[in-house]
């Protein structure tokens, strides 16, 4: 029996692993498919405080594991298939394995939505990115034509941080106004450097031959004109899905399928709490994972302090 299993190594994972396991409480590691997390996919972290010079994605999430292996963590790779939150313990099904524990923590992130274009994948951390807070202020892409895809708020705060770095914002969206909330969309239209192209969509990024991104292609819905817009970043904000669906039905999800914290890290479900991307879509930042991961373990610490009273 565990007393504490987290599902996830991204930020928050690896931070819950720490703090759990110097309480001493040996925490139960579950890697998933991607072990590190989404900021193994980066180069350079330039805004996780403690490294002025920056620091590779993956060693950081290297350095975290060691870390909290150091204080007995157990980071195991497999994946978590299935839950039974309905009894105690809670009963985990990881790769065909029963695995019963007395607290989960869930830290499963969200993936990026895709415009599913070769180019695209090709070009990834070339110039194409998801993420203009982690990436925008990199030298690529200061004073340059930048792409944002998008019409949602998310889209409309990418284009609208962009616009201390880029020449000017091309802000790519296949209908022809933007779906977010009114005064986002004011104030993007309004903002000089910003450029809306409407009825859009993005077919092609332009040079996979040349291994960096010149340019994307374009072909308008209603008239299926194509054009070419210069560029040195595409910025792609057409969402997330977070990784929650296992937990569909059980735990208190939104309508996009985030987890919806309780009382800061815990759930609807005594003794399962929740950190990072997973129940974040608002800040979506390594730091921020990295704190949640601490509240929840400190939230599953005190939990079992109480059962076992
Ligand atoms: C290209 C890129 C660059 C970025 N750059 C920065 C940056 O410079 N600064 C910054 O602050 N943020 C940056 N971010 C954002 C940052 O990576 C995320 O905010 C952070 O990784 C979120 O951490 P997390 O632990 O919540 O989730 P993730 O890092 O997404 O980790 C989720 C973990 O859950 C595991 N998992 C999922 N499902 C299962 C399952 N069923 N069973 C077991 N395990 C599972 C995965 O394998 C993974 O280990 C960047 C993101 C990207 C994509």
């Amino acid at each position: 029996m565990e007393k504490v299993v987290i599902i996830g190594t991204g930020c928050a994972g690896l931070t819950a692993a720490l703090y759990t396991a110097r309480a001493n409480l040996a925490p139960l590691v579950l890697t998933g498919k991607q072990p590190g997390g989404l900021l193994t996919t980066t180069s350079t972290v330039e805004n996780f405080p403690g490294f002025p010079e920056g620091i590779d994605g993956y060693e950081l999430m290297q350095r975290m594991q060691k870390q909290a292996e150091r204080f007995g963590a157990r980071v195991q790779f497999g994946v978590l298939e299935k839950v039974d939150l309905s009894g105690k313990p809670f009963v985990l099904t990881v790769d065909g394995e029963t695995v019963q524990t007395q607290t989960l923590i869930i830290a499963t992130g969200a993936s990026h939505r895709h415009l599913g274009l070769e180019s695209e994948h090709k070009l990834e951390n070339k110039g194409v990115t998801f993420c203009a807070t982690c990436d925008g202020a990199l030298p690529m892409f200061r004073s340059q034509p930048l792409v944002v895809v998008g019409g949602g708020d998310s889209a409309c705060e990418e284009a609208l941080y962009l616009t201390r770095f880029g020449s000017v914002i091309h802000l790519v969206h296949r209908r022809e106004s933007l779906r977010a909330s009114r005064i986002m969309a004011e104030r993007v239209l309004a903002h000089p450097k910003i450029k809306p192209h409407w009825d859009s969509v993005v077919t092609e990024v332009l040079d996979v031959k040349q291994d960096k991104v010149l340019g994307v292609r374009l072909k308008n819905v209603k008239t299926n004109a194509e054009s070419v817009l210069d560029c040195a970043g595409l910025f792609v904000a057409i969402g997330h899905i977070p990784n929650t669906q296992l937990f569909q039905g059980t735990i208190h999800l939104d309508d996009n399928g985030y987890i919806i914290p309780k009382k800061g890290a815990s759930t609807n479900v005594p003794g399962v709490f929740v950190a990072g991307d997973c129940a974040d879509h608002v800040y979506r930042q390594a730091i921020t994972a990295a704190g949640m991961g601490c509240a929840a373990a400190i939230e599953a610490e005190r939990y079992l302090e109480a059962l076992n009273q």
